[in-house]
């Protein structure tokens, strides 16, 4: 007799940075640029973030600053962060591409993502190879959360999945009633993350297999 397995065509969710591409490098250098004073290692800024600590903590805290520093700060950081000179330092996680290529066989790829520039984000998703292998692409502007872009646009089911480096992009997806993978790879350590019990946490996307 012969069995039959279902396969369930899925549509799968990828957040971008920290998730498909490392952009450590991006934020711990433009951190660099913009406080002077500042002597954090990569690791010892990357311990402070993945443990939730935020810019203003720790502006505030290390290095004294007043809230009309942090306040500049802050502006410089948004006006600077998706410029060019600092998106050079982004690199996709080694294999990702393939990895994607491989599962977009079988399931439909959404990247979505909470960048501000549509238009430096398209450029630089199609200099990396990545703008072919989404059925479409969804960027926040920083003007709607990620959940508004994609309910009642996509038709979604439970058996989907959200994956995301981030408790934000774990609550999105529950909020969307999908299911959801935690990677370690970028901003958030696996205790931060387990506070959003995803129903899956692997190191890197490389690791999730949807069948
Ligand atoms: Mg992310």
């Amino acid at each position: 007799m012969a069995i039959y397995v279902k396969s369930v065509i899925m549509n799968i969710f990828f957040d971008l940075d920290g998730t498909l591409i490392d952009s450590r490098e991006r934020l711990y250098f433009l951190f660099q640029h913009l406080v002077k004073e500042s002597d954090l290692s990569f690791d010892e800024y990357w311990k402070y973030k993945r443990s939730k600590i935020s810019h203003r903590d720790i502006l505030l805290k290390i290095f004294r600053y007043s809230d009309h520093q942090i306040s500049v700060f802050e502006e410089k950081w948004m006006l600077c962060i998706e410029e060019k000179e600092w998106l050079v330092f982004d690199k996709p996680f080694e294999g990702v591409l393939d990895y994607l290529n491989s599962i977009r066989k079988k399931h439909v790829l959404f990247l979505i993502t909470a960048r501000q520039s549509k238009v430096k984000t398209i450029e630089q998703l199609d200099r990396l190879g990545f703008l072919d292998v989404f059925e479409r692409v969804f960027i926040t502007g920083q003007k709607l959360e990620k959940y508004d872009l994609i309910a009642n646009v996509i038709n979604l089911s439970k058996e989907d999945w959200f994956v995301g480096d981030t408790g934000k992009d774990i609550q999105t997806g529950k909020k969307l009633g999908m299911r959801t993978a935690a990677v370690l790879s970028g901003f958030l350590s696996k205790e931060s993350l387990l506070e959003y019990y995803p129903d899956l946490i692997a190191t890197d996307v490389m690791k999730l297999s949807f069948g």
